[in-house]
């Protein structure tokens, strides 16, 4: 039966990998450490900031910006 080739299953994982790879570009950049942002991202004073770099950067200040700032 196996010959040590199986097109379908890898077409399969090409094509899911594709999907990854373009899902990748659309999540935005972390303006601070450059990162793809996969969970969740702040925006504030105009820059986009993963969550580690928001508490990096602001800290326990963040509650403030965060009532004006949270998307
Ligand atoms: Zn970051």
């Amino acid at each position: 039966m196996f010959d040590g080739y199986v097109p379908d299953n890898y077409d399969a994982f090409a094509a899911y990998d594709a999907a990854r790879a373009a899902e990748e570009e659309l999540l935005p950049t972390c303006d601070i450490c450059g990162e793809r942002i996969r969970e969740k991202m702040y925006r504030i004073n105009g820059e986009t900031l993963c969550e580690e770099c928001l508490d990096w950067k602001y800290g326990e200040s963040v509650e403030d910006y965060m009532n004006d700032n949270f998307y």
